[in-house]
């Protein structure tokens, strides 16, 4: 068994309609649009990050710089996808996943199975196993008004214990 921790955070800009940021895939209307080089999908970045880690491999940046032309705008699904396949190919399989979301707006409850089941949906996992926990940041202003974040730890085992890190 391995645990692996990711994390992720983006810058935000307020605008006065039409903003919206991604979770997993389940677009979330926001008093705001997320800046990125990618499409900004948090969730799906700190999920990659989390099996990179459990599987003893270097991180999104190395595999997808944000300074190159191929990865601009990319759909973050292809992100998470490159270690699922990693996973598979050593054996391993993913048990559960926690996720960490933390933006100051808007209440993120109501978002809270949608969120849960495109997540378990990309990571092939039963939606009990994705849990899944909104915070603030309390107000602390230059975090709250500029930012979005992510953590997101996950257990994987693997069959063969030659291929675990
Ligand atoms: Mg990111």
């Amino acid at each position: 068994m391995q645990i692996g921790l990711g994390f992720d955070i983006h810058r935000i800009k307020p605008v006065k309609n039409g903003g919206f940021f991604l979770a997993a895939g389940t677009k979330i209307p926001a008093p705001y649009r997320v800046l990125a080089h990618s499409d900004g999908d948090l969730l799906y970045h700190a999920a990659a990050d989390a099996l990179a880690s459990a599987l003893g491999m270097a991180d999104i940046g190395h595999f997808f710089p944000s300074k190159k032309s191929t990865t601009r705008g990319i759909d973050s699904l292809e992100i998470l996808k490159h270690y699922l396949v990693s996973l598979r190919r050593r054996g391993g399989s993913l048990l559960s996943v926690s996720a960490v979301i933390a933006a100051e707006k808007p209440p993120l409850d109501p978002h809270r199975r949608s969120i849960q089941r495109s997540l378990a949906g990309a990571l092939g996992l039963p939606d009990r196993s994705v849990g899944l926990t909104f915070k603030t940041f309390e107000g602390i202003k230059p975090l709250a008004q500029n930012s979005i974040a992510c953590w997101v730890n996950c257990l994987v085992q693997f069959n063969d214990k030659a291929n675990q890190p």
